[in-house]
């Protein structure tokens, strides 16, 4: 089934980035209570203000942990405003809907436009980028 493609199951089974950060780290946390998820964000913007450091916690189904595994290398060591224009797209492909072939340029991640076909698993696909919406927030321009 085109839900759980190979690299979807991989990336549950072995998560990237899974763990916790310590230190002065942001944090944000979501939970989808349809599903059961939860995941927690944490991380650390870097002198030349990129995300330096991102780990994740979660509990929950195969698409949430895979979707926050892909994340985390998504944007990891980019911009703070293009982890924001990143996170700001994807969000918004599952939630109005845009053609799927948008996430082509997402790589590994585009293995999750099969939940398009699934609107409730949207929302376990998009709670990682929610709470990272959240935690990118959560940081100011002050240097
Ligand atoms: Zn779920």
């Amino acid at each position: 089934m085109d839900l759980y493609q190979k690299v979807i199951l991989d990336h549950y089974k072995q998560p990237r980035n899974f763990g916790e950060l310590s230190g002065d780290c942001i944090v944000a946390e979501r939970d989808n209570p349809v599903c059961g998820d939860d995941v927690k964000v944490m991380l650390l913007v870097d002198q030349a203000g990129r995300v330096g450091e991102i780990k994740f916690t979660a509990r929950g189904c195969a698409l949430s942990i895979a979707s926050a595994s892909m994340m985390t290398e998504l944007v990891l060591h980019k911009e703070l405003d293009d982890a924001r224009t990143i996170t700001r797209h994807i969000i918004r492909i599952f939630q109005e809907k845009q053609e799927p072939g948008q996430l082509d340029q997402y790589g590994e991640f585009s293995a999750l436009k099969g939940a398009f076909e699934f609107p409730v698993r949207i929302k376990c696909v998009l709670l990682c980028w929610h709470a990272l919406e959240d935690a990118l927030q959560g940081i100011g321009n002050d240097s």
